[in-house]
């Protein structure tokens, strides 16, 4: 064999250091014969200092990390481009093996800054008023191009080192793709979010947002323990299954209760489920839409978030009169629920919510992409089974 190829082969196989939890860090450095305490070195030069290059890592002896330069890197998605806005909203283009782009926003608010992460490119669940959902799915991002975003971010603001100062406070898993769809990498990249030895975010600010993937949002309290938002957008299932084909599969009374246990397996039980509504001008922000949600939400401990939908180009629904906005909710506040409006954030640099997608490539028709939809569900089965961690590894050098 030519050296070029062994080279190449070699380069294939490296394991991709960036995307792994501490415990298959520990696994990859115990496969390699080391002791565990380098996997916490290493998660901390990459996840706190921001370091990705071996020959900094200046506890390491050279011998090792000569080793590690063989079988492993730190590979990150390329930022393509990046963006500020005039309200201090950033928005990242970021570029992923395969050619395509994904998106990450960053939106300060007073003293809190939230990083939008994107779990997919694309996504299958066709909800009808998502610009990323018409693009159709195209793949899952892997822990590396996830928690990458999150790395990325953190290094445009300076956020690494011992004097890091804290700019990204939060983040919500509501950028392109349905996390629950992509469950492991999702799972891993938040749990490396919130590590002491990492980004050090709270579980009280972290925050994933599901559509309803009834079966994964079981599984996700026996893995982590962050905030959960749903994407209900509507307060009966006739509606919501026109508006979020996955309802069809998973009806609101199954997820509220899913979203339910799961609240309250949380070890600080009292926390509570956001709901989001976006808000369609004449679909579903009628006075009795608002007074049926009221009533659909009385023994759920929820918390209101009230978007009012951003058109594109693609779609024929309406934004939501400002009136229409203020009487639904006021009528939510009667009721007793904390309900709030979300603004809408850099709106010149297109980073508002739904508009993620960008120029949108593939309009494949609606019937495929149910199809495509289906096919990623029945699938999720066998996606949530748990890897070993050196199964993981092994799939990660793949
Ligand atoms: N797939 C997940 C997370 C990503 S979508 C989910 O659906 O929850 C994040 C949020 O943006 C969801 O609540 C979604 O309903 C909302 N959203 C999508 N398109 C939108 C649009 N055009 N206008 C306003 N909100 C939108
Ligand atoms: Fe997917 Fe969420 Fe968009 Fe629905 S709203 S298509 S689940 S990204």
């Amino acid at each position: 064999m030519s050296v070029e190829i062994q080279n190449a082969q070699s380069a294939i196989a490296k394991v991709n250091l960036m995307g792994l939890s501490e415990e298959k860090m520990v696994a990859f450095f115990e496969s390699l014969g080391e002791k565990r305490f380098r996997a916490t070195q290493v998660l901390k030069w990459i996840h706190q200092m921001g370091v990705i290059d071996f020959d900094d890592m200046s506890n390491i002896s050279k011998a090792l990390r000569a080793r590690l330069k063989d079988v492993a890197e730190m590979r990150l998605p390329e930022v393509l481009e990046q963006h500020d806005s005039a309200d201090g909203t950033r928005k990242f283009l970021i570029k992923v093996d395969g050619g395509s782009a994904i998106e990450t926003v960053f939106i300060p608010d007073g003293e809190r800054g939230t990083l939008c992460v994107s779990s997919q490119i694309g996504c299958s669940l066709d909800c009808s008023f998502c610009a990323t959902g018409k693009q159709g799915f195209n793949r899952d991002l892997t822990a590396a191009e996830i928690i990458g975003q999150v790395w990325i971010a953190a290094k445009s603001f300076g956020q690494f080192g011992e004097k890091r100062p804290r700019i990204i406070t939060n983040v919500v898993m509501m950028g392109m793709g349905e996390p629950l769809l992509n469950f492991h990498n999702v799972v891993d990249s938040m749990n490396l979010m919130m590590h002491d030895n990492c980004y050090c975010i709270s579980k009280r600010r972290v925050t994933l947002s599901t559509s309803g993937v009834v079966p994964a949002l079981d599984k996700l309290g026996e893995l982590t323990d962050v905030c959960l938002a749903i994407s209900l957008h509507a307060p009966n299932d006739e509606l919501r299954n026109e508006l979020v084909p996955i309802n069809k599969k998973y009806p609101i009374a199954m997820l509220l209760d899913s979203a339910q246990r799961y609240i309250e397996g949380l070890p600080d039980n009292h926390r509570k489920v956001t709901i989001e509504y976006t808000l369609i001008g004449g679909v579903n922000d009628r006075p009795h839409h608002a007074h049926e949600l009221a009533e659909l939400l009385r023994d759920v401990p929820v918390k209101i978030n009230l978007i009012p939908f951003n058109p594109f180009s693609l779609s024929d629904y309406k934004r939501v009169s400002n009136n229409a906005m203020r009487t639904f909710q006021e009528i939510l506040t009667k009721a007793g629920y904390i309900a709030t409006v979300r603004t809408t954030r850099g709106d010149d640099i297109d980073a508002a919510c739904g508009q993620l997608a960008g120029a949108v490539n593939d309009r494949t028709r609606r019937a495929e992409r149910y199809r495509a939809m289906s096919a990623q569900v029945d699938k999720l089965e066998e996606n949530l089974l748990a890897r070993t961690p050196e199964e993981a590894i092994k799939f990660v050098a793949q």
